[in-house]
């Protein structure tokens, strides 16, 4: 019988804000030391109090924005009880009841063309501190309790490992070039729900859920490890399948239990009465939509609106670093087409030359501008553009300065170029001759050798409108 994989994720972002949830200490939580980012409040201390921190409401809104999902308006949080070492109050401060995002949405592309995957919820939360094992003892750090997060949960929607990953790339690149997070090492976590059933079948099998993975190749060898063995349960009776906890290690490429599953009971959720629920008026809303950032499928629809080819948008998202310099220079007063165009086919180019790529592309998009309002404005043409554009990657001139200093900008004086003219004509006496005859090549002849003159350094247009006066 062939059987089909059916997952759903629960993945946790740190939110990239200055301090905690619910306190002042330091954002990331990322102490020099164990333990020196940390106050009597993420620390859990008898009486003290949280505190929310409105930063980390505007995060998840526009993380909610990103994935097409509703804004609630009417938000509140709950205590989740459990008793371990890392949680110095415990319980966790989460969302249960009235969750800040709901019913989103969020397609990928994958090898067998388009997906959407339904995104169930976003809520906010604070992060547990993190146990330290070590010979006879084991440390508690509690640096990293109450770092903001967002828990984005999807409907069990994936149908392979490769949609998983799929998602979990674009998201990463959402969130990182939309300020959300930097998604740096485990700032992004992981709980892979796992079942199986036949092909074809309405009903979904028994669920596994592995937790707490960040490597996007362990989820890649994790899935596939879970989906043999749900399969060989139900095709071999190798094992009855149960609703688990399971951990997967990385050494041996297998999932071990880890605990049966807790059901929401086991927390005994109840109203964190010492926060406020949380209003999100109109303009508030209004506010966080103006600031968020476009996200990378609005932006590939701005692309695709300035006449920008679908494989060239391709491109410029295949990497955050290009697509945030086209918007820059773009920002700097450049035409989107044109910005692009120079981006993808000379920079692309000038790299490619040195054996590099875009991701060694290191100039500042205020160069780039530079040279491009310089060609705009007919100081130079675009060869010339493209010989100080060389200079800029390779060794970081100042494109104004270079042009000046290399002679480069186009002498539009008249004098100049007519001296030119003369000279070439008095050389020349052959084509004129033959331009009289009515061959007009020999016009170009000479518009050329006047050019080679000028070194590329003036306004064709000029030396072609005083040459045709000369000769008339
Ligand atoms: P719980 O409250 O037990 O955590 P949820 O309904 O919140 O369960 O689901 C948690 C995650 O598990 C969601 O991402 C959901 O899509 C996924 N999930 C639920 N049932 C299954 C299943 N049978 N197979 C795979 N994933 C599932
Ligand atoms: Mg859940
Ligand atoms: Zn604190």
């Amino acid at each position: 019988m062939k059987y089909e994989l059916v997952i759903g994720l629960e993945t946790h972002v740190e939110l990239n804000t200055k301090s905690k949830i619910f306190c002042s200490c330091g954002g990331h939580g990322t102490g020099s030391e164990p333990n020196d980012c940390v106050c009597p409040a993420c620390s859990g201390m008898p009486g003290m109090l949280p505190v929310m921190n409105k930063r980390v409401v505007e995060l998840a809104v526009m993380a909610g924005l990103m994935l097409n999902c509703n804004i609630n308006r009417y938000t509140t949080f709950d205590k989740k009880n459990y008793y371990y070492p890392d949680l110095p109050c415990a319980y966790q401060i989460t969302q249960l009841n009235h969750p800040i995002c709901t019913d989103g949405c969020v397609s990928l592309k994958t090898s067998e063309g388009t997906r959407d995957i339904r995104i169930k919820q976003i809520h906010m939360e604070e992060d547990a501190g993190k146990l330290v094992h070590g010979g006879k003892y084991s440390y508690v750090d509690f640096n990293r309790t109450s770092v903001p997060l967002i828990e984005i949960v999807t409907q069990p929607d994936f149908r392979s490992a490769e949609e998983v990953v799929a998602y979990l790339t674009k998201l990463r690149s959402m969130f990182i070039s939309g300020g959300i997070s930097e998604c740096i090492e485990g700032a992004m976590r992981c709980d892979v729900n796992i079942s199986v059933r036949p092909e074809g079948s309405a009903e979904f099998g028994v669920r596994s859920e592995i937790k707490n993975m960040s490597s996007f190749e362990a989820i890649d060898r994790a899935i596939r490890y879970e989906y043999q063995r749900h399969v060989n349960a139900l095709e071999f009776e190798t094992e009855e399948l149960v609703q688990e906890t399971r951990r997967f290690d990385e050494v041996s490429g297998k999932t071990f239990a880890m605990r049966n599953k807790e059901t929401e009971a086991d927390y005994r959720y109840f109203p964190d009465a010492n926060l406020m629920p949380i209003i999100i008026n109109d303009e508030w809303l209004e506010q966080i939509k103006a600031a968020k950032p476009d996200t990378v499928d609005e932006k590939a629809e701005q692309y695709r609106l300035a006449g920008i080819s679908e494989k060239e948008i391709e491109m410029l998202m295949s990497n955050h670093n290009i697509s945030r310099f086209l918007d820059e220079t773009v920002a700097l007063g450049c035409n989107l087409k044109d910005a692009a165009a120079w981006i993808l086919t000379d920079c692309a180019g000038i790299l490619r030359k040195d054996g590099k790529t875009f991701a060694d592309l290191a100039i500042a998009p205020e160069k780039l501008a530079a040279i491009i309002k310089m060609v705009d404005e007919g100081k130079i043409n675009r060869g010339v553009g493209k010989k100080i554009l060389v200079a800029v990657v390779e060794s970081d001139v100042d494109p104004v300065a270079y042009c000046k200093e290399n002679g480069l900008d186009q002498k539009a004086d008249t004098s100049t170029i007519e001296a030119v003219i003369d000279k070439v004509l008095a050389a020349n006496a052959q084509a004129i001759e033959d331009y009289k005859n009515g061959k007009t090549k020999a016009k170009q002849a000479l518009f050329g050798a006047c050019m080679k003159e000028l070194r590329g350094t003036a306004d064709p247009a000029l030396i072609s409108e005083l040459l045709e006066n000369k000769l008339g």
